[in-house]
């Protein structure tokens, strides 16, 4: 029987009605992909392996004796590659972030999804270290699925405990590094060395940690990409025809059809033989021949499996390859369209404003406001007085000796103590006593700057406040 046109695109655009890992009943379909081999396989594990002693590596390096990257949100520090960043930065902690943003949506106009198949963790542990765990212990997609059909016995209980053995012991040794990168290697360190007890709260938070990692890694998988990772998600707007991403050539491949010694193939036929071999490495389960969907990770483990063939059936590699969908419809090659032209300037104005802010941005921030419930004291006609509380976050990371100096007008600085020494990378508290002269002053609120001094005497901040004066001061000037 004819099928009709209609219900025939129809059945071909199916895929797009529902994800490739649920079934019609919404129940989860597991996914047993086959394991790649292959040029740009090998490429990404040897690049998964620079990635992996980056991230096992990266809590014990120290650029001008600061981490790495330290991310601690319980005492809202933060340090990326060196440079500290304190809530009084926030400005800069944004900016930055907008400059990541405006880069990522660069990154993906031009290049698609490239960074989750090469470089996102989740992609690298998934892959790299559990996937290829799971291919040592239970063997390749055939006989895993093997395995979870037959019943319980010896050699499926022993497979199953040292594979989850395995995983939980690798889930709870990242749970412990992720800690690092928000406590400090020192920090962690001596949480993990002391006995639970000491350190309740962390102990429980690497539990958790470890016990999420070991969920995502062992069960969650590639749901992780497809159905919470918001990237994944806004794939379809950073995306266009210009993007180049993990293509399938159907001006090539279509018509496809399998080939046979006996049989000549129709004149139509392209070059791909329809043998699924693309479809069973996937790692999220669908088919790229249908095109860019948004659970490609762009994880190349399609381009390896069909190149393999193609050197089997003696036709050019790159049936599948990486491409934009003009250079595979029309030859248009063009990555510069006027998208990118515009997010590239955006992008450009953000880093200069970014690197400006950062390389004028103050060692030191200080705070001066009069200290609350407080008005006056007049000490006799020629001296009036009013009391601050002071504040200075110091931003290095060697201490900071300050001094005060009234700027613009004459008067006595007297700081509760002899010297003002601030901590490295800490915040130092004082009491000031500002005293004027009234015939300099008008009644109620009068503006006066402060100066911070450096031990060299040098300016590294400077804060404007009030100070408050009587209203009979015209009395006192006569
Ligand atoms: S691996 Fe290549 S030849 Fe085989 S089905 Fe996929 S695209 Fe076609
Ligand atoms: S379609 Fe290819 S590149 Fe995309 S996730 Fe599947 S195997 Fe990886």
């Amino acid at each position: 029987m004819n099928q009709d046109p209609a219900d025939k695109q129809a059945q071909h655009e199916s895929f797009r009605d529902h994800i490739a890992t649920v079934d019609q009943k919404g129940k989860r379909i597991w996914i047993y992909p086959k394991k790649p081999k292959g040029a740009f396989y090998n490429a990404r594990t040897y690049f998964s392996w620079f990635l992996l002693a980056l991230f096992f590596t990266g809590p014990f390096i120290r650029i001008g004796g600061q981490p790495l990257l330290l991310l601690n949100f319980l005492e809202r520090k933060f340090v990326i590659l060196g440079v500290a960043f304190w809530p009084q930065d926030f400005h800069l902690f944004l900016l930055a972030m907008i400059t990541f943003v405006i880069f990522i949506v660069l990154f993906t106009a031009v290049f698609g999804r490239v960074f989750c198949g090469w470089a996102c963790p989740q992609t690298v542990f998934m892959e790299m270290v559990f996937r290829k765990i799971e291919y040592l212990i239970e063997g390749d997609a055939r006989q895993q699925k093997k395995l979870n059909a037959m019943p319980m016995n010896g050699e499926k209980f022993f497979k199953k405990l040292l594979k989850h053995v395995i995983f939980f012991t690798i889930a709870f040794l990242i749970g412990n590094w992720f800690m690092m990168y928000i406590l400090g290697s020192e920090k962690a360190i001596q949480i993990i060395s002391e006995p639970p007890s000491h350190h309740l709260a962390g102990f429980i938070a690497v539990l958790a940690f470890s016990g999420v990692f070991y969920f995502i890694f062992s069960w969650f998988r590639e749901q992780a990409c497809v159905i919470v990772c918001p990237y994944g998600r806004f794939q379809s707007v950073l995306l266009d025809k210009s993007s180049i991403v993990v293509s399938y050539d159907f001006k090539r491949g279509e018509k496809r059809g399998k080939i046979s010694k006996k049989k000549t193939p129709p004149p139509d036929q392209g070059d791909c033989v329809d043998c699924n071999q693309c479809v069973e490495v996937c790692p999220t389960g669908i088919d790229i021949r249908n095109g860019t969907q948004l659970e490609c990770v762009n994880c190349t483990a399609c381009m390896d499996a069909c190149n393999a063939v193609m050197d089997k059936i003696g036709k050019p590699r790159g049936l599948i390859k990486y491409a934009s969908y003009n250079a595979i419809a029309s030859g248009d090659h063009r990555v510069f369209t006027p998208r990118v032209i515009i997010y590239s300037i955006i992008l450009t104005a953000l880093i200069t404003l970014l690197t400006f802010l950062l390389f004028t941005r103050s060692p030191l921030e200080t705070t001066i406001l009069r200290a609350p419930g407080t008005l006056y004291t007049v000490q006799d006609s020629a001296h009036i007085s009013n009391i601050y509380t002071v504040e200075v976050v110091n931003k290095t990371f060697s201490p900071l000796p300050v001094h005060f100096k009234l700027e613009g007008m004459e008067g006595q600085l007297q700081l509760a103590g002899s010297q003002m020494v601030v901590p490295k990378a800490s915040i130092a508290k004082s009491a000031l006593i500002v005293t004027l002269n009234p015939k300099n002053l008008i009644p109620g609120r009068n503006n006066i700057e402060i100066k911070v001094l450096d031990d060299k005497g040098r300016e590294v901040d400077a804060v404007k406040t009030s100070f408050l004066a009587p209203e009979n001061i015209d009395e006192l000037k006569k």
